[in-house]
């Protein structure tokens, strides 16, 4: 089993290879969360599982025990041989390259024979948000994540309204998706250690058919409403659209809000309504 810490060590001694920081390398090296990880992920042998930057392989090899069969995505040439020369599997491919350039619908063909297809992965942290838009937007056929990411971020992944978590991020996710904390990881659950602990997350993507005609145009103003975190809402839009205050006052009101009420207040829905409300004023001005 290479999740364990002395393993760890003697294969990267093996390789003469440290840790790269820039690539976000933290390997996993405690069995019990890797397990506890496929099991909440419920993988099976009907079950295909994408995994993003396997490392030298401690969660890849667990999944491909358990899945049909693993596709991975590794940019480090050195973990890659790691992987080649280690974990040799008739149903495992490995992908040389950064996950964020590839062509996922054409790559997805691979899971053509399963039942089911899930992401698995400990993400690389450095592009935890690139990643998880690119799997909730290029494509069409995993609605299934689970991801291990770094405490923080995870809690304002999963943030509910009127949490101190909850910001622009949990909306974006909730946007498109339905997201919950699985479990809590300690940072010495890996090697080297990182700075903070971490969490898996698990997000199913849905589609909750909110009538937005142009989706960059909503996340901006989600991004804009959000961006003075302690600020209300008055003061966003004033700030974000450079509006007159008096005006965005008005607008508020109009729509009962009290002019002390905060983004953080907001659930996805009520955004979305507020959005459509805002475009229809600024179009009638
Ligand atoms: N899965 C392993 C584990 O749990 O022990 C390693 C996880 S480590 C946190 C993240 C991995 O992602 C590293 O192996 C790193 O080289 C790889 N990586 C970093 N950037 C990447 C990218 N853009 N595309 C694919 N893999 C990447």
């Amino acid at each position: 089993m290479i999740a364990n810490i002395s393993k760890t060590k003697e294969i990267l001694n093996k390789y003469n290879l440290n840790a790269k920081k820039q690539l976000g390398q933290n390997f996993l090296v405690d069995g019990n969360i890797i397990k506890r990880i496929v099991n909440e992920a419920n993988v099976d042998k009907k079950t295909g599982v994408l995994e993003i930057g396997p490392g030298i392989g401690a969660l890849t090899e667990e999944l491909v025990i358990n899945s049909q069969k693993v596709l991975c995505y590794e940019k480090d040439s050195d973990m890659v041989k790691i992987l080649l020369d280690n974990l040799h599997q008739d149903n495992l491919k490995i992908v040389e390259g950064d996950f964020l350039k590839v062509d996922l619908d054409n790559d997805l063909h691979y899971f053509d024979d399963c039942e089911k297809v899930k992401v698995i992965s400990n993400l690389p942290y450095y592009i935890t948000t690139p990643i998880i838009i690119k799997l909730l937007e290029d494509n069409n056929r995993i609605t299934d994540f689970y991801f291990m990411v770094q405490k923080e971020v995870g809690m304002r992944l999963t943030g509910k309204p009127k949490s101190k978590d909850y910001g622009s991020l949990s909306v974006l996710i909730d946007f498109q998706a339905n997201a919950e904390m699985c479990f809590m990881v300690k940072k010495t659950c890996f090697y080297p250690s990182p700075n903070v602990d971490s969490c898996v997350i698990h997000l199913e993507k849905a589609d909750k058919n909110f009538p937005i005609e142009d989706k960059k145009d909503f996340l901006q103003f989600v991004q804009k409403i959000f961006a003075l975190r302690r600020k209300t809402l008055v003061n966003n839009l004033t700030v974000g659209y450079n509006l007159d205050k008096e005006e965005v006052k008005t607008f508020l009101s109009n729509l009962n809000y009290k002019e002390t009420v905060r983004s953080e207040e907001l659930d996805v829905r009520e955004i979305v309504k507020l959005y459509q409300e805002f475009l229809l004023t600024k179009k009638n001005k």
